[in-house]
């Protein structure tokens, strides 16, 4: 039986020689002589949501964008949320507030003129908004985002805000308010897990994850779950790393798109926009028309994303 609520599915559309577990400077010198793979496997995520009449949140790349301009128009032309995954996978780890604004202007400005659709979304390569990095929120709002989906509350070796609220929430940033979109998660006993994606995502025998989601998924909350290209290729030529990210980035590749197809045929999924709508639509519900007049930061924020509706 299909499970109720409005979950969120979302892709970020990299190579697969992008991902930041295999980074190094001599490899990023390199990205113009791999073989390029993002498009065939975008292809085939695109092929199996149209099967089914589901709509996701693709994060593009600016530089895939760039080089795939024919893709990001028609993740859009399929009726997809399109959304910025920065310009060049730098870690905002690695980088000024200067260079960061830089990057996501460019990649939102990119992304915009090719498919001729506003870009609201931004997730960060590898979740790097983490608790030194928060100058990264006000900036996002002051770039025309709104929301963000790049902080992970767990605790991890490259990345995570264990502290953090782990559900979809507004934050009142010094530059406006910005609705924070982080991964799925689930307390297990005195630690909360990553279920949402990734590695993870093709961890657990397939039973369990939907086990564990079921959990995240009670009193309401909706699961935003993430995937990339990447992972829907086993064929992919192996790159050379250390032991946990060889073993994180090749687990079960083979055995992704089977389940990502299981997934869907147990959970209604849609865009990160549409989530959002409806919980500021159960928000305003809830508050009533007598208490219009009490303002606060989530009815602002409401009023802020609402009438853009997309997809
Ligand atoms: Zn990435």
């Amino acid at each position: 039986m299909k499970r109720s609520g409005v979950h969120a599915l979302s892709f970020d559309v990299e190579e697969h020689f992008q991902v930041s577990a295999f980074w190094s400077e001599e490899r990023r010198s390199q990205w113009e002589t791999y073989e390029s793979r993002v498009e065939r496997n975008t292809e085939k995520i695109l092929d199996l949501l149209s099967r089914r009449g589901v709509y996701a949140t693709f994060f593009v790349l600016g530089w895939v964008a760039k080089r795939h301009q024919r893709l990001v128009r028609t993740i859009v032309d399929q009726g997809h949320e399109l959304a910025s995954h920065g310009y060049g996978h730098e870690l905002i780890t690695n980088q000024r507030p200067d260079q960061f604004r830089d990057d996501v202007r460019k990649s939102k400005q990119l992304l915009e003129d090719i498919a001729g659709v506003p870009v609201y979304g931004y997730r960060a390569p590898s979740f790097t908004i983490v608790a030194r990095t928060r100058w990264a929120l006000p900036i996002l709002v002051e770039e025309g985002y709104r929301y963000d989906s790049s902080i992970f509350p767990i605790r991890h070796d490259r990345y995570g805000m264990p502290e953090a609220v782990p559900y979809c929430h507004c934050i009142d940033t010094e530059s406006g308010p910005l609705w924070e979109v982080p991964p799925s998660t689930l307390k297990v006993g005195a630690i909360r897990i990553p279920i949402a994606g990734g590695g993870y995502f093709r961890l657990f025998p397939y039973p369990i994850l939907r086990r564990l989601l079921d959990g995240a998924a009670v009193h309401g909350h909706p699961l935003i779950m993430y995937l990339h290209p990447w992972e829907l290729d086993p064929e992919q030529p192996r790159m050379a790393g250390s032991w946990l990210s060889t073993f994180r980035h090749y687990l079960n590749l083979d055995k992704t798109e089977a389940r990502l197809k299981r997934l869907l045929s147990d959970f209604p999924f849609t865009t990160i926009r549409n989530t959002l709508d409806t919980i500021e639509q159960a928000g305003l519900k809830r508050a009533g028309l007598a208490n219009r007049s009490r303002v606060n930061v989530q009815d602002h924020a409401s009023r802020y994303m609402m009438g853009n509706g997309h997809g």
